[in-house]
């Protein structure tokens, strides 16, 4: 097989923007990485190249939300009032609507420089009478005709609240029993059969999933090798409702229920918003992950994470980020705001600074190889062995005139517009995102 010489003005190293790296690639994957090792084949000329983004988190049908649940006749809203306008679109689908809105969001991900995503999915049915889990595969196809990576974050949802039955458009979200769950798995990992596509196991929250069901599902997540995401207080709402019930906090149930059964490096936990410090850190020195999803927790009104607490953590590759209900898709925009928030509520900058007292790296590096980590993909870094995924900046881009060399992330994140977005390449394929 033919390899491909990639050499652009700037690469990332991980560490800094460098001149004079070139990167070799063979099918899918990066076979070397260095200086003087030919001439290239592929000039990335007024470019600065970068591990394609890792969107660790997304529900792709929320997409058609965006502009709608934004009045508020009855005064203030919530996460609980923008739920009701999600259900309403829920029970509008069919499968060609779904593939549309999927499509549209998966594409729209692309130009954004995220060439993997992590589909959250837990729309099963198109006919709730049926459980007939015909959405699966519309999704799926979506991804497929998209070019996006997918790993397929396969859901278990039992309950409209902590032992309420489904409700309304809920039902669409129905997995009756953890063997149902698992045949269903099975039939997926059938059809996902391509290099770009693999299978997560996913537990919805501690409010959708009953306990026992939830420590099935991690054992089985375990015995076969597969990793594992969960929501995790994102509202505080939930921690009270998981309090009432069990006597614990959704991250103790995290703990007790599913740490035993898969080593934590595999878990994944979105959100965390509300999450106590000492649950949080105790969460993170076990080596498991957190996913933030900036822009969706701004649009939804959760509040605000511990981010400082987890910066040691975010070098480690813990953390993680994602578009999740897809109000906007920006990987820039994410970056910016997570620092932002901290800046507003702390009155101080620097908040996500790695161990040099740089910003911009560690966010980078949440944005690639965090997510890279959270959904299992050797990515998220331009090194040997890993997948040929990456995005090519447009170092011409009207927005990155002027931007020092030697602090180009910060210019990128904190400056960039979203069309300093020039090509994409997932899996070895370039396409160019205008
Ligand atoms: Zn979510």
């Amino acid at each position: 097989m033919e390899s491909t010489l990639l050499e652009a003005d700037l690469t990332f190293t991980g560490k800094s923007f460098e001149e004079g790296i070139q990167v070799e690639t063979q099918g899918d994957r990066i076979l070397r990485v260095g200086r003087g090792l030919g001439e290239p084949s592929r000039r990335l000329k007024n470019r600065a190249l970068l591990p394609g983004f890792v969107n660790a988190h997304s529900h792709a049908f929320q997409r058609f939300l965006r502009g709608r649940g934004e009045t508020f006749p009855q005064g203030a809203g919530s996460f609980w009032t923008w739920r009701e306008a999600m259900y309403a679109l829920v029970e509008s689908l069919d499968a060609d609507r779904l593939f549309d809105i999927s499509l549209q969001a998966f594409k729209e991900m692309l130009q954004a420089g995220m060439t993997s995503v992590g589909e959250f999915h837990y729309v099963h049915h198109l006919d709730p009478e049926q459980l007939d889990f015909a959405a699966d595969g519309v999704v799926v196809a979506a991804a497929r005709e998209a070019g996006i990576r997918l790993v397929f974050l396969q859901t278990f949802y039992k309950t409209g609240a902590i032992g309420q039955p489904l409700q309304g458009g809920q039902r669409r979200f129905a997995t009756p029993d953890v063997e149902e769950y698992w045949r269903q798995v099975d039939h997926l990992q059938e059809r996902l059969d391509l290099p770009t596509e693999s299978l997560g196991v996913v537990g919805h929250s501690v409010r959708a999933v009953p306990l026992e069901d939830l420590e099935a599902l991690a054992k089985g997540a375990g015995e076969r090798g597969m990793l594992f995401h969960i929501h995790v207080e994102e509202q505080k709402q939930e921690i009270a409702s998981s309090l009432n019930a069990y006597g614990k906090r959704p991250m103790e149930v995290v703990f007790e229920k599913i740490f035993p059964y898969l080593s934590p490096s595999r878990v994944t936990s979105i959100h965390c918003t509300h999450s106590a410090k000492n649950d949080l850190a105790a969460y993170l020195e076990a080596g498991a992950n957190v996913c933030l999803c900036p822009l969706t927790e701004a649009n939804l009104g959760d509040g605000f994470s511990h981010l400082p607490s987890m910066k040691q953590a975010a070098s480690r590759g813990q953390v993680a980020i994602g578009t999740d209900s897809n109000v906007r898709f920006s990987m820039l925009e994410e970056m910016r705001l997570l620092e932002f928030a901290q800046r507003l509520r702390r009155e101080e900058r620097g908040a996500v600074r790695d161990e040099d007292g740089h910003i911009g790296r560690l966010l980078l590096r949440i944005a690639t190889a965090g997510g890279a980590r959270s959904l299992g993909l050797e990515a998220g870094a331009i090194a040997e062995g890993n997948l040929a995924d990456f995005v090519a900046v447009d170092l011409e881009h009207p927005s990155l005139i002027f931007a020092p060399k030697e602090t180009f992330e910060d210019a990128l994140i904190f400056g960039g517009a979203d069309g300093v977005i020039g090509e994409v390449c997932v899996g070895g394929q370039w396409s160019s995102v205008v």
